[in-house]
């Protein structure tokens, strides 16, 4: 989704992200996969001359499985993001910049959601994870063959 930023009325550009909005989707399935629902979210851009005002929020479910314990678990994420974006000038690639008079929306929140997103992915942060030896999950228990 490309704005053009001549596009952009003095009152703010304001649209409003679902399931409905295809590009949108398009940038969970490749983050998420198949793996998410309730996708919902918006985006305002406001334009004073050359300095572009991007405000977004992403709300979403994620399906995943932990690392250490690999129970599957739903994680609601609730983005917000906020950047001030200016001209692209010479070659210099900072994501935070548009060129054409044209804001690619895909890129920017495509990018942001990838910088939010943790590393690790554990079903909570206190996760005790399997028995090494064999694999009985340690959060019900502790193993009754291998105590620690
Ligand atoms: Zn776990
Ligand atoms: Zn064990």
């Amino acid at each position: 989704m490309k704005v053009n930023i001549e596009s952009i009325p003095p009152e703010g550009c304001h649209l409003t992200l679902g399931p409905t909005e295809g590009w949108f989707v398009q940038i969970l399935s490749s983050i998420f996969g198949n793996k998410f629902s309730d996708p919902s979210g918006k985006v305002t851009l406001n334009r004073l001359e050359d300095l572009v005002t991007f405000f977004a929020q992403v709300n979403v479910v994620v399906s995943y499985e932990c690392d250490r314990c690999l129970n599957s678990f739903h994680k609601p994420y609730h983005f917000e993001f906020k950047m001030n974006l200016l001209p692209q000038i010479d070659d210099d690639i900072d994501f935070a910049s548009y060129q054409d008079h044209c804001i690619n929306l895909d890129h920017l929140i495509h990018e942001s959601l990838i910088l939010e997103l943790p590393i690790s992915i554990l079903c909570n942060p206190e996760c005790k994870g399997l028995c090494m030896q064999c694999g009985h999950d340690l959060n019900l228990s502790p193993c009754p063959l291998h105590p620690a």
